[in-house]
């Protein structure tokens, strides 16, 4: 199953991806990583999984969007809409008159609403309805204003929990796919996803979905995380300038601008706002040493709630402070306080926020809750250290890793370097919005869909 398809059908279920490479245990780094898919060209290769996987999940039936009869409810205000193919829609009075898409009521140019919120009578009834010629639902409302809805913008958007979670999976893409140390690191080329929408939107699904792309065949020089964020919108400006470059610095300014262990991380917790998106291109590798480090944090934070529900319970609850200070692009004292695991409004890991070197030495926290923090955080790193659920790679002059912030932890090798190979990564952030706002548009013009 192609990795659009998987996105376009949605996942049925939390997934371990389990996949068939070789561990990387004993990866040398002069050699070249074993992460490597088969090559589709163009895009991306599919993600191969074995085991307990619902990838394969039956697709969505399509929709009919013909209708048989509709009916004003008037007793519960209610617009009921029956398709040809037996499904029933309800539509509240209300929200039909506020979202009429009449240019009086919708400015065309913007497909944003011009009508007034003081002007919406949220108590409204309804004249007339009937299916018109146009095979639209006209509506006519007791001032006379007349309303009318395409079928399939209206069935898009049926009131039924299962149409509601379909239209929040196309929108948002939050199905995860979730990997341990089998992964096989999905792979595209750099000037593809430059130049062909469908590499770009195989690349940006991978990425929501796995957390990680790897872009190879960029040119080994500075530049290239702008040109390929230029490719979604923006890049994220930080503290540290629009790109950094990740090199072993004299007085250095951050713990990754030396060349000691980088444990893993999430980048800039001591922000509110973390970077949701990370790029980083390998321009020059170390002599020795210098292997990158991933795991994915939210299913590790989902072990943890599983073996240690009591630290999960803590991390996800206790707000943690970290601080950074110092002068880059300018000078700078930032600080913040972030739970280590962020949850949505539904209890799902929505966000990790975990950095050892930036964690403050303020710690707001009663006396009585601080040896349990320690306990609950050392149980979530132990998890994120087992050899079995770390990826090990290695980058090359010319690779660009790609990686969702919000989700995995990075680290790095401690590594040598000589004077004529001087290691060098050049970074940058974007956050999701600009992403998934370019994939949405990818989609659309890659697939043909139907606007909202
Ligand atoms: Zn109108």
């Amino acid at each position: 199953m192609s990795l659009s398809r998987l996105a376009r059908y949605g996942l049925s279920g939390r997934v371990l991806l389990g996949a068939t490479a070789r561990p990387l245990g004993s990866l040398s780094c002069r050699k070249r990583p074993e992460l490597s898919l088969t090559q589709t060209s163009p895009g991306l290769a599919s993600v191969q999984s074995r085991g307990h996987q619902t990838m394969m999940a039956a697709p969505l039936p399509v929709a009919s969007c013909r209708v048989s009869a509709v009916e004003a409810r008037h007793e519960e205000r209610l617009l009921e809409v029956v398709w040809e193919d037996g499904d029933r829609s309800l539509y509240p009075y209300t929200w039909l008159r506020d979202n009429c898409q009449c240019p009086d009521c919708t400015l065309q140019s913007a497909q944003a609403r011009s009508l007034l919120f003081s002007q919406l009578d949220i108590h409204t009834g309804v004249q007339k309805v009937q299916v018109n010629d146009n095979n639209q639902v006209s509506i006519v409302w007791p001032d006379q204003h007349v309303s009318k809805f395409e079928l399939h913008w209206l069935r898009k958007r049926c009131f039924s929990l299962a149409s509601r979670q379909a239209m929040q999976e196309e929108l948002f893409i939050n199905e995860r796919i979730y990997w341990d140390s089998k992964l096989r690191i999905p792979t595209a080329n750099f000037e593809e996803v430059l130049n062909d929408d469908k590499a770009a939107l195989d690349w940006l699904l991978a990425l929501r979905r796995i957390g990680m792309v790897y872009l190879r065949g960029a040119p080994s020089e500075k530049g290239q995380v702008t040109r390929l964020s230029k490719r979604i919108g923006y890049l994220r400006m930080t503290f540290y300038g629009p790109t950094w470059q990740v090199q072993d610095k004299a007085m250095a300014v951050n713990v990754a601008y030396t060349s000691g262990d980088l444990s893993l991380h999430t980048d800039y917790p001591a922000l509110h706002c973390t970077p949701g998106v990370q790029f980083l291109h390998c321009i020059e590798q170390a002599q020795q040493g210098g292997e990158s480090e991933v795991v994915d944090g939210f299913h590790m934070a989902e072990v943890l709630r599983r073996e240690d529900p009591q630290a999960f319970q803590t991390l996800s609850s206790l707000r943690v402070d970290f601080s950074d200070m110092g002068k880059d692009y300018c000078d700078f004292m930032v600080h913040s306080k972030n739970h280590i695991i962020d949850l949505d409004c539904e209890g799902q890991v929505s966000r990790i926020n975990y950095n050892n070197a930036t964690r403050g030495s303020v710690l707001d926290l009663p006396l009585h809750q601080v040896q349990e923090f320690y306990r609950a955080l050392k149980a979530y790193v132990d998890i994120m250290n087992r050899p079995t659920n770390v990826v090990t790679y290695c980058m090359e002059p010319g690779d660009i890793v790609t990686f969702d912030n919000w989700r995995l932890l990075h680290g790095r090798k401690s590594y040598t370097s000589s004077t004529e190979k001087r290691r060098h990564l050049e970074g940058a952030y974007l956050d999701w919005d600009e992403v998934m706002s370019r994939l949405r548009i990818l989609r659309k013009a890659v697939g043909g869909e139907d606007e909202h």
